[in-house]
């Protein structure tokens, strides 16, 4: 008897360790802007090979924020957009891909076709709804709140948790922390907490990782996220809405680095009656980024997707505009009728 009901299904667990056997190098690659738990998860795994002995390059399409360059293992990352030849001489050469933590190619941009070229197997693990990718093997799991504990469990299964060393297991730690906002949504499994104790009991300090992923700001990231709350934050309460816009010129002003925006848009969900927020960055002119959260049923990856060329999750996602940013925002106001329908759905299912 094991402990826990099996996640991933013995046939895919033998799988992934008879590609992991022939393979001597390996790749891993995460998706682009990644995040506390497309690094973790992409390091945890590098860590745990290394330590049986395999060659493993992490490679990412563009720039790591600076805040997860804590984490260890990271400074050795290939980052493609400023390494091109380096990134598609590692993806021609490898024995293996590892694909994490991202369910379409197209989110890791120019690398989607140095990886579709490639001959050597794939292996992805994600957690995102409807996984794209063609995979010889696919560990798939919507129900986990980050790729990281999904690998964990993988590699549970593998038998290589004991192999896991420190670096990895604070990687690990990092992207299950970061994906559930340290441990305050989507975080109700016990499994969560079993993973973190092996996890802390390796020596992991989870107190510094949330220091450093949480609580380590800069002063344009307090000037962005106050003055985006107290002066650019439109509460539309008849539709249970909150929007706020950023544009390229405000973000200047206050010194914007990557990153400063960060949970931005999470901040108005906390008034009761606000059951989605929508936050538009104007990032480059004709570019604006788009961010949605909500709470419950109310699914911002069905609206990423059907108006945004977007997705994610039901109650994190988001998409991208082509337009001014006065033009993005009146396509989201325009929308208000149909997310109105939405909640109205919603309130009548009692869902
Ligand atoms: P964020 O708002 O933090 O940038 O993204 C939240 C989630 O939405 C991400 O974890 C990702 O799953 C999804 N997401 C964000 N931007 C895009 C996008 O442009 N395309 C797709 N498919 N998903 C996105
Ligand atoms: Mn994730």
């Amino acid at each position: 008897m094991t402990m826990s009901k099996r996640v991933v299904a013995k046939s895919l667990v033998d799988k992934v360790m008879s590609l992991v056997a022939g393979a001597g190098k390996m790749v891993v690659v995460c998706h682009m802007t990644p995040d506390g738990d497309a690094m973790g998860s992409s390091l945890c795994l590098k860590h745990t090979l290394e330590a049986i002995g395999k060659k493993v390059c992490v490679v990412v399409p563009d720039c790591p924020p600076g805040q997860l360059m804590f984490l260890p293992g990271a400074e050795d990352i290939v980052v493609a957009s400023y390494h091109p030849e380096r990134a598609a001489a590692l993806l021609r050469n490898t024995d293996l891909i590892w694909c994490l933590d991202f369910n379409d190619l197209k989110r890791i941009d120019r690398m989607a076709p140095l990886v579709e070229a490639s001959h050597a197997p794939r292996i992805v693990v994600d957690h995102h709804l409807n996984p794209q990718i063609k995979a010889d093997v696919l560990v798939s799991n919507p129900d986990k709140s980050s790729t990281c504990a999904l690998l964990f469990l993988l590699l549970e299964d593998m038998g290589l948790v004991p192999e896991m060393p420190v670096e990895g297991a604070t990687c690990c730690c990092c992207g299950m922390m970061t994906d559930t906002g340290n441990f305050s949504y989507n975080s109700n499994d016990p499994e969560l907490y079993r993973i973190l104790s092996i996890l802390v009991a390796k020596g992991v300090d989870k107190d510094a990782v949330y220091t450093r992923v949480f609580n380590t700001t800069s002063e344009s990231r307090v000037r962005i996220m106050g003055y985006g709350q107290y002066a650019k934050m439109q509460l539309l309460p008849e539709h249970k809405a909150a929007v706020i816009t950023l544009s390229k010129e405000e973000l200047d002003r206050m010194g914007y680095r990557r990153g400063d925006t960060e949970s931005l848009v999470n901040v108005p969900l906390g008034i009761p009656e606000i059951v989605f927020s929508i936050f538009l960055r104007e990032d480059d002119a004709g570019y604006v980024k788009i961010s949605m959260r909500s709470k419950g049923a109310f699914s911002v990856k069905d609206l990423c997707e059907r108006h945004f060329g977007g997705g994610g999750h039901c109650n994190a996602a988001g998409g991208e505009m082509r337009s001014s940013l006065d033009d993005a925002l009146k396509r989201v106001m325009s929308l208000m009728p149909e997310c109105d329908e939405m909640l109205e759905k919603i309130e009548k299912n009692n869902i």
